[in-house]
């Protein structure tokens, strides 16, 4: 049974059977991660974040980034859809009322439900606190109308965690739980072209007119914007954790390689010392971005003044250096790695979502030098 005490050494174990299997069919097909998804729920992982009076394993930050790493070794795809579930269910469980925790958490501790994020629009792109979906107040309900323009594990996740204006508190927002079957929703499925993390199922959704009960409103009116700070939190720790492993498997996939690769002389590429040096810079690489993702987000739990500072820097110095080393590592897979008969090229593609995705890189670093200067 997965508890916090054996999270590193189980989801080592999981991750060999539940994850790795599917990997490569999730890019070449860009089909979304089912097997690996069903078994997080199976498992328990669901309900990582969910505190323990709701069933769940009343996890942190820290155990958090250690899943999203893990997962990431084996399948980028499989972790950024986790990272998300685990960071909505971090908004539910810090600003859900009562009524709303009782009736959902339990059931995701239980993996009978996961959730997804609906923050991003076109109008303001990687500045997702700015967006334009609009609400109207009908009975006890609101209607919201706009589109959403990415939303990871959509149709696979139950509820889309959504941020929208408020309709009663001037530039106030708020914070909604929409789920994927409500009328008037519509996914725009076919759109999902990214170059890499093929199986995450990335879609625009619509919002045409979708009606919500006022029960399924995360945090108090007008107050979304305090959530956000606190939910990309999670977030920006968990793709730092995304990333670093994905750094950990290309150098794990270089390190195999420049062994196995032997010339008609009876040398191997590890034989070589610049190669070994390259190696040593992809490693040095690996264990910068782990470090910093594993020390911010405990500062986070243990509620330090820097943690802010520290996770805006963790996921800077993850996204570099992930980009860094996939394109070292291609220069170790030579021609194999650029005919694709090594997984380097997928991890390449796989690694570029880092600096796009919100908060940017460029974006973070604004943030990083705000932060320090406050
Ligand atoms: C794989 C993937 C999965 C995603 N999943 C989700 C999800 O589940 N939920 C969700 O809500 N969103 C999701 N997104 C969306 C993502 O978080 C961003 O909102 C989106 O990538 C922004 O794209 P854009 O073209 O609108 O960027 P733009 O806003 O057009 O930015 C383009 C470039 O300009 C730069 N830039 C813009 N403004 C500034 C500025 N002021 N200072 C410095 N640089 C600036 C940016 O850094 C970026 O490099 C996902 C994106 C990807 C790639």
């Amino acid at each position: 049974m997965l508890t916090l005490q054996n999270l590193i050494h189980v989801t080592q174990e999981f991750t060999e059977k539940y994850v790795a299997p599917f990997t490569e069919r999730t890019d070449t097909e860009a089909r979304f991660p089912t097997e690996s998804y069903e078994a997080l729920k199976a498992q328990g992982y669901m309900g990582l974040l969910v505190p323990k009076e709701y069933g769940g394993l009343g996890g942190g930050n820290l155990h958090h980034s250690q899943v999203c790493y893990a997962l990431a070794r084996s399948c980028a795809t499989t972790a950024l859809c986790y990272m998300m579930h685990n960071t909505a269910t971090a908004a539910l469980s810090s600003f859900g009322s009562d009524g709303l925790k009782s009736e959902l958490l339990p059931k995701i501790a239980k993996g009978e439900i996961t959730l997804a994020l609906a923050y991003s629009e076109s109008g303001s792109g990687t500045h997702f606190g700015l967006p334009d979906i609009q609400e109207k107040e009908q009975d006890n309900k609101r209607i919201l109308s706009g589109r959403k323009s990415f939303v990871t594990a959509a149709q696979h996740a139950d509820y889309y965690v959504t941020y929208t204006n408020s309709c009663k508190i001037k530039d106030g927002k708020n914070t909604w739980l929409v789920h994927k079957d409500s009328s008037n929703l519509v996914h725009e499925s076919t759109q999902w072209q990214g170059i890499g993390m093929r199986g995450n199922a990335s879609m625009p959704v619509q919002y045409n007119d979708v009606k919500v009960d006022g029960k399924y409103q995360i945090g108090n009116e007008g107050e979304g914007e305090n959530h956000a700070g606190i939910v990309a939190m999670y977030f920006v720790v968990g793709l730092g954790a995304v990333y670093s492993g994905l750094g950990f498997h290309a150098y794990a996939t270089a390190l195999k390689h420049i062994k196995e690769r032997r010339y008609t002389t009876g040398g191997t590429l590890s034989d070589v010392e610049l190669v070994r040096i390259h190696l040593a810079d992809i490693y040095a690489k690996t264990q910068s971005s782990i470090a910093l993702v594993f020390d911010a987000a405990q500062s986070f739990d243990s509620q330090s003044a820097e943690s802010a500072a520290k996770i805006f820097a963790c996921r800077i110095n993850a996204t570099h250096n992930v980009m860094d080393i996939c394109s070292l590592a291609m220069r170790l897979g030579g021609g194999k790695a650029y005919n694709k008969e090594l997984p380097l090229e997928r991890l390449l593609r796989d690694a570029f979502a880092s600096q796009v995705m919100a908060p940017s890189l460029d974006v973070l670093k604004v943030w990083l030098g705000q932060e320090l200067v406050k």
